[in-house]
């Protein structure tokens, strides 16, 4: 085989990707379209690996079936709008909030459920930060701080700096969680300074989104290990992508792998509502199905919960599968394998 010529800087325009020969050149006008509704780019390590897998490729290459609208797609999937009491963050249960940092991605994902405005505006104007962490420091009932965006990673390590200086400075916060990409798509960001800014807070945990092993390239399994061995807890979110990790084998290949590096499995996204992202979804069935097999064949550690966001800011709920349901005075249970018992509570008639 071929090995394909190092890319060294990001691709953002559809001619980039004919050069690329991720796409054809007779697609290029209808994704010049889709470029103007929403943005691309791709990091040079995800160029390259988009090359060699399909799995990367359908993730942040644009499709014409991004043009279909479909009459259940949503401006706002899981309602962030719905609770914000200032600009910029979200207020969506009494312990926790989101800030959203940045709208600036390192990559633009063609199934973002807030793809409609990353990429707009770049980091949060001052005075609207200043308003939130006010908001923050005023209401002793949060408990978590979630910086996201867009990615919060996209920031200067000084800007991460400040911003987890001035949240370590609010005794109520116990807890800032950060979700990113940048593990994986942009690892040459997670540099020793970016790393001293996290562990300036006791308790900051990392979520990184990933959704497919192909991701994982030695330099994305170098900044994994270079946090881990900070001491900074890891969490991944994967997001349920037809086309892309919508195999047992996918999954258990994504999953196995993320342990190994210390990253613990912990939501699996049923895919949100998004506009023009209708062909990356699955049914829910189809997800318990996955998520029934996955059971009969990894430990408990390799596996997320699988979750799904209610449209219109109702919030996040397991989805199964079922393993438990009522049987007239007891429980039938279904076992990883698919067999069926009887379970009575003890001295329980
Ligand atoms: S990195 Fe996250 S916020 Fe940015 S485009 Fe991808 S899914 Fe959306």
């Amino acid at each position: 085989m071929t090995a394909l010529p190092r890319r060294r800087a990001a691709v953002q325009t559809v001619a980039g990707l004919v050069a690329d020969g991720l796409v054809q050149a007779e697609d290029a006008p209808v994704l010049e379209r889709v470029a103007q509704d929403f943005r691309l780019r791709l990091t040079a390590p995800m160029r390259q690996a988009a090359g060699g897998s399909a799995a990367v490729a359908r993730q942040f290459v644009p499709t014409a079936e991004e043009l279909v609208s479909r009459p259940d797609d949503l401006f706002d999937p899981i309602g962030d709008d719905v609770h914000a009491p200032v600009p910029g963050l979200t207020h969506r249960y009494p312990d926790r909030v989101i800030l959203h940092v940045t709208k600036t991605c390192e990559v633009y994902c063609r199934f973002c459920f807030r793809r409609e405005t990353v990429g707009d505006t770049g980091h949060l104007p001052q005075d609207q930060l200043d308003a939130a962490l006010d908001y923050i420091r005023r209401t002793p009932a949060i408990w978590e701080v979630i910086l996201t965006g867009g990615d919060p990673l996209v920031l200067s390590a000084r800007r991460i700096a400040a911003l987890v200086a001035q949240l370590s400075a609010i005794a109520h916060v116990g807890v800032i969680r950060l979700h990113t990409r940048v593990p994986v798509v942009a690892p040459e960001r997670i540099t020793d300074d970016l790393v001293a800014a996290l562990r300036q807070h006791p308790s900051v945990w990392v979520v990184v989104h990933t959704n497919h092993a192909d991701e994982l390239t030695p330099e994305a399994r170098d900044a994994l290990t270079r946090l881990a061995d900070a001491g900074v807890p890891l969490l991944s979110q994967s997001v349920l992508l037809r086309g892309v990790n919508d195999t047992v084998e996918a999954l258990e290949h994504l999953f196995r792998a993320l342990i190994r590096l210390r990253v613990k499995p912990y939501y699996l996204h049923h895919c949100d509502l998004a506009r023009g992202a209708g062909h990356f979804r699955t049914t829910i069935a189809e997800g318990q199905a996955l998520m029934a097999a996955l059971r009969g064949r990894l430990s408990g550690t390799c596996l997320p919960t699988y979750v799904l966001d209610i449209p219109g800011g109702h919030g996040k709920v397991p989805i199964g599968p079922d393993h438990l349901h009522r049987d007239g005075d007891g429980w039938r249970v279904t076992d990883p394998n698919g067999g069926q018992h009887r379970y009575h509570d003890p001295g329980q008639s």
